[in-house]
This record gives C-alpha cells, sequence and structure tokens, in this order.
C-alpha cells in the first residue's frame, strides 16, 4: 500500500458506537463496496463487566459482514459470502436504527443459522456459476429453514450467556424471545408473502413445565425430562446428558453449580420438544456436530453414544457423557471460539480424564 492508499483506507474507517441494554455496541465500518453498502471490520460487544466479545470470531471461514442501506432486510449474500444486516430492523410499531432495539444480536444470529445449510446444498450441488448459486441459496428460504435458523438463533444465544456474554441483555425471559423470534419470522417472511409464520415452539408439557416454573433451576429441569423421556428405549440409549449439569454429578467438588440442562440426543422429535427455550439445551447429535464445526455422522454419533457413565441423581440413575468425552467436547473449539477457557480448564481438571483416551477420542471426532 502506498502512504495515500493507506490514508484513503484511514479515511474511509467509521466508528459507530451504540447503548445496547445494559452493554455497548461498537461497529466499525470500513470498505465502500457498492452505493450504501460498507464492510463491518469490527463489532465488538461489551458486556456490563466489561467482558469484550468479537462477534465476527463467529462467522465461518470465508464469511465476512457487510451493513447495506434501504433493504430493510438481513440475509446471506451467498455468491459474495457475506452476511448483510440491513440500517434497520422492524421492531414493535415500526422500524428502529439496527442496533437500537432489542433482537438485533438475535437476528443476526438467525442469519448464521442459514449459513450451513446453504453451503451444503451447494456443496451437494456444485453451481457452474453466481446465478445457479444464487438460486440455491434462495429455494432454500423456506418457512421450515426459517423455523430451524430461528432455533438455531436461540441456542446460539443461549450457549454465549453460558459463557458470559450476553448478547439480547433485554430478552430476558422465554416470552420475550419468543415475541422477537415472532417479529422476526414476520418480517423476513413478508417478501415471499408467507405471513402465517409460526416458529417451532416447545411442546405443550415443556411449555407447562416452563409456565408454571419461570425459574426452574438444573435439578427440577433434569427431574422433568427424566419424568418424561426415557433414557433407555428399547434397550437403546436415546439421550444422554452433557455439559455443566455432567461434570456437577461426576464430581460434585465443582464449585460452579450448573444453570442449565445440557443433553445430546438421537431423537430429533425430543429435540423439537424442547425447541426455543432457555432452561434445556436438547441439541441432536447433528447440531452438536455442527456447533462444534464437524461434519455430522453415523459414526460420531456411535461414537459419542459409546461414551457414558451410569451416575446417581437424587436417588434416580442417568447415563451422563463421561469423563474422557467430557474432556474431548471441552477441547474442540465450540464455533471456532479458542478452546480452554477459564471454566473448561476447571472443569477438565475436576474430570481428571486420561489423557491418552481423550487424545485419542478427539482425533477420532475430528478425522475427515
Ligand atoms: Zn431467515
Amino acid at each position: 500500500m502506498t502512504d495515500s492508499q493507506v490514508e484513503s483506507a484511514e479515511q474511509q474507517k467509521e466508528v459507530c458506537t451504540y447503548d445496547y441494554g445494559n452493554s455497548n455496541v461498537t461497529e466499525i465500518l470500513g470498505e465502500t463496496t457498492m452505493p450504501g453498502s460498507r464492510i463491518v471490520s469490527g463489532l465488538e460487544f461489551k458486556t456490563h463487566n466489561a467482558k469484550v466479545f468479537d462477534f465476527l470470531t463467529l462467522l465461518p471461514e470465508g464469511y465476512s459482514l457487510e451493513k447495506r442501506q434501504s433493504l430493510g432486510t438481513s440475509f446471506i449474500d451467498a455468491v459474495k459470502k457475506k452476511l448483510v444486516h440491513s440500517e434497520d430492523r422492524l421492531v414493535e410499531g415500526g422500524f428502529a436504527p439496527f442496533f437500537s432495539q432489542p433482537g438485533a444480536f438475535l437476528e443476526l444470529l438467525h442469519e448464521l443459522g442459514h449459513i450451513d445449510s446453504i453451503e451444503n446444498a451447494i456443496k451437494a450441488r456444485n453451481p457452474k456459476s453466481d446465478q445457479e448459486r444464487e438460486s440455491i441459496a434462495e429455494e432454500l428460504m423456506k418457512t421450515e429453514d426459517e423455523r430451524d435458523a430461528w432455533a438455531y438463533a436461540v441456542k446460539m444465544l443461549r450457549k454465549l450467556r453460558a459463557e458470559g456474554i450476553n448478547l439480547e441483555p433485554e430478552l430476558d425471559s422465554e416470552a420475550k424471545i419468543a415475541q422477537s423470534v415472532h417479529l422476526g419470522g414476520h418480517r423476513t417472511l413478508e417478501k415471499r408473502k408467507e405471513p402465517d409464520f409460526v416458529p417451532h415452539k416447545p411442546s405443550e408439557n415443556v411449555t407447562k413445565f416452563l409456565k408454571e416454573n419461570p425459574n426452574a433451576d438444573w435439578k427440577q429441569a433434569l427431574n422433568f425430562v427424566l419424568d418424561n423421556y426415557p433414557q433407555v428405549v428399547k434397550g437403546e440409549l436415546v439421550w444422554i446428558l452433557e455439559g455443566g449439569a455432567a461434570v456437577y454429578l461426576l464430581n460434585t467438588a465443582r464449585a460452579d453449580n450448573p444453570d442449565d440442562v445440557d443433553i445430546v440426543t438421537k431423537s430429533e422429535p425430543m429435540a423439537k420438544d424442547f425447541t426455543n427455550t432457555l432452561t434445556f439445551n436438547v441439541d441432536t447429535t447433528d447440531l452438536w456436530c455442527r456447533f462444534r464445526r464437524l461434519e455430522p455422522s453415523d459414526r460420531i454419533t456411535n461414537l459419542l453414544f459409546s461414551h457414558h457413565s451410569p451416575v446417581d441423581f437424587m436417588g434416580r440413575k442417568v447415563e451422563v457423557l463421561d469423563s474422557v468425552a467430557l474432556t474431548a467436547s471441552k477441547t474442540i473449539p465450540w464455533q471456532g471460539f479458542a478452546p480452554q477457557r477459564q471454566k473448561d480448564k476447571t472443569d477438565i481438571v475436576l474430570l481428571s480424564a486420561p489423557q491418552d483416551e481423550v487424545k485419542e477420542l478427539v482425533t477420532e471426532l475430528t478425522r475427515k
């Protein structure tokens, strides 16, 4: 770069800051790609306790974020591999600047939720032109994919909250989340004339439980799952407890009380029953893989489901992911996050799994 090029790049840069609930957002706008469109070269989220999170780390490899004027909706540009956010968003009562009201980050997470299925469809059909690539992406934008992308967004939000990064501080109840998803769903489907969008809802019994126990702790939540979803059906293990609750049950010396119930299941209907909730995180093995950027396969499902151990929970037997698999899952980067966050380090020590077995399992899980 010559001096004048450096200068013009500097001139182009624009730093915007927004108050977002009890947090702050800093967006850095860079290069102009076409009139009204600029690359977002930084999107930093700073929580009330000064934890900083770089949103761009969530973008898959090869993708960038762009801000575009006057489109009125966020979307994935499959040809240019861009997550595009609009100047404004639909909120209760009209439109508002993008980062001015709750739900903006949930909307971005929703768009991220489309990328994998778009990329998979493109890979499967090997398009010869940009136009073909675009029409493959467009075909995918059906109601069902919309619902899945919202479910993905809520899961992602919940996972980040568990890391101390609360991207939506004002969406602090199941009801507010549901409302935001509902509005967003209407908005994304408006163009396609499907105004009857209904997001995936948790099943009736799950909804009833959440209504009756708005502050349910992990023990109540786990008892509910055990009461309603047998772990073993016809001799086959259907779901396994993982995450903080599993670590806690394997070693009650864990100082942090688990704040949620994480489950990996072979049953898609079971996972659907708990969709768009914050109290339960029930992932199919496919989604479990996707969050770790692994290619889902029967091989991985079988690997996971061969690593479990029975523990006692209030006099009931629960199968949890064993210490080797829990350690392995904490070693594999989650959505591109650098592994070994402090909480994970502490958990890995508590689990004290044989290192060679962990290494072997990580190799098996990440093998292409
Ligand atoms: Zn969408």
